[in-house]
């Protein structure tokens, strides 16, 4: 089985006065949201410094990936080079606000999975001469000029449901 290039031992840093340590990953990926998915090529390029801190490791730095998104209006295919800002603890405490420190392992995937998929845009478009929705020429034939509009959920009211935790 091969090792998730995401799983970093990080013993050199747990102990006391251990120097900052840099990290680079590259890493082909599959993540997304409903209109928005990374490339595998180019691959997701994390560029990162370890930090010791009092009962963990503080993890800050950027990443750079490649998605391809579908505009949230006529659907047309973007291809777009985009960075987010990582900022994250990993510890033995079990709470919501870090990631778990295992031993002397952390597993970066999931934050920055999270920090990914949180960055990417909610409407992705494919730019100022976007030509719109294009509205079905049946529907037009068979029900006249209103009455349709409540049976179309928008893309970014679907996308808004699936990110916003359940109230
Ligand atoms: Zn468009």
């Amino acid at each position: 089985m091969s090792r998730s290039p995401f799983v970093l031992n990080v013993a050199d840093l747990l102990g006391r006065d251990a120097p900052t340590r840099q990290e680079v990953i590259e890493a082909p990926v599959d993540w997304g949201i409903e209109l928005s998915t990374l490339t595998p090529d180019p691959p997701l390029l994390a560029q990162l410094q370890l930090h010791p801190v009092s009962g963990g490791i503080a993890v800050t730095g950027t990443v750079e990936f490649t998605t391809e998104d579908s505009c949230y209006r006529c659907l047309a295919p973007t291809t777009t080079e985009r960075s987010a800002t990582i900022g994250a603890l990993f510890d033995r405490t079990e709470d919501d606000e870090s990631y778990p420190l295992d031993g002397h392992e952390i597993d970066l995937e999931q934050m920055l999975r999270d920090e990914v998929l949180l960055s990417l845009p909610l409407s992705p478009s494919c730019g100022d001469d976007c030509p719109g929705v294009v509205s079905s020429a049946q529907n037009d034939l068979n029900t006249g000029a209103s009455g349709d509009e409540d049976d179309v959920r928008s893309p970014f009211a679907v996308l808004k449901d699936l990110l916003e935790p359940e109230s």
